[in-house]
């Protein structure tokens, strides 16, 4: 098990790997072939970034029973798309814009288990899809929800800027379909679940989605959210934990 962080120190961006509260620096991204070297920061000292830069952020709607309420089970994967425009830092502040505010748009949480992917791959099939996962991350696909609902698209319902938060790290040999997943609104829980209680599990995901799309290295997909997400309001503090990953902790905002 490898756990891989990418990281600014002294103004430099490097990606390491995580032993206990140490990061050992890397030669290359682990996308790449790379080195440990012995160069080492503790975690203190640095600031964790989004432990990936991805080309496309693929989503999966309505993925676990528990969300669904009174919808109907999805006959197949649901994916949409999230811009990597979106994405955010762990610690980054996640920033509601003025509009939701005016218009006072619910916005709330989604914790998702969230797959990098490793090399570039089409139509991959259930059994391959392991080998084309670099590791596991945290993410969290904030959502507004009457334009969820409203808009013939889904671009700032779930693309706002800082509505794709992802990490702290992404953890490798870790088994998707057993992982406990934990979202909490100011350490008040808000959705608990294993990611056993998938609709469509992991690599039955890869197999659909790269059945219609290359995943390039370094892609992400986030796999669905439980139960019923919290209200995140600006002064909140949100948290998106699970097993074996770590903490994915962001402070709300409004929109200066
Ligand atoms: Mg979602």
């Amino acid at each position: 098990m490898t756990k891989f962080a990418r990281y600014e120190a002294h103004g430099e961006i490097a990606y390491g790997v995580v032993e206990g509260d140490v990061v050992k620096q890397l030669t290359a991204s682990p996308l790449e072939d790379y080195e440990v070297t012995d160069h080492t920061h503790t975690l203190s000292e640095v600031r964790l970034l989004a432990p990936v830069v991805p080309g496309k952020i693929v989503a999966i709607g309505l993925n676990y029973k528990s969300h669904l309420g009174d919808r109907t089970p999805p006959a197949v994967p649901e994916p949409f798309l999230k811009t990597t425009s979106s994405l955010a830092d762990p610690g980054q502040d996640i920033v509601i814009p003025r509009e939701a505010l005016e218009e006072n748009i619910t916005i709330q949480e989604e914790g998702e288990l969230s797959l990098v992917i490793a090399k570039r791959c089409k139509r991959v099939s259930r059994d391959d899809a392991m080998n084309v996962i670099l590791g596991l991350t945290c993410g969290n696909d904030v959502s507004a929800r009457q334009w969820q609902r409203g808009d013939l698209q889904w671009w700032r319902a779930k693309s706002s800027d800082t509505f794709s938060p992802i990490g702290p790290f992404i953890v490798t040999d870790l088994d998707p379909g057993n992982l406990d997943l934990v979202a909490r609104v100011n350490g008040k829980v808000e959705q608990e679940s294993n990611t056993s209680d998938l609709l469509y599990d992991v690599p039955t995901i890869i197999e659909f989605v790269t059945k219609m799309m290359t995943l390039e290295a370094g892609d992400v997909i986030m796999t669905g959210t439980p139960g019923e997400p919290g209200n995140l309001h600006p002064g909140d503090t949100v948290e998106i934990e699970i097993e074996g990953i770590g903490v994915l902790s962001n402070p709300v905002v409004a929109e200066a």
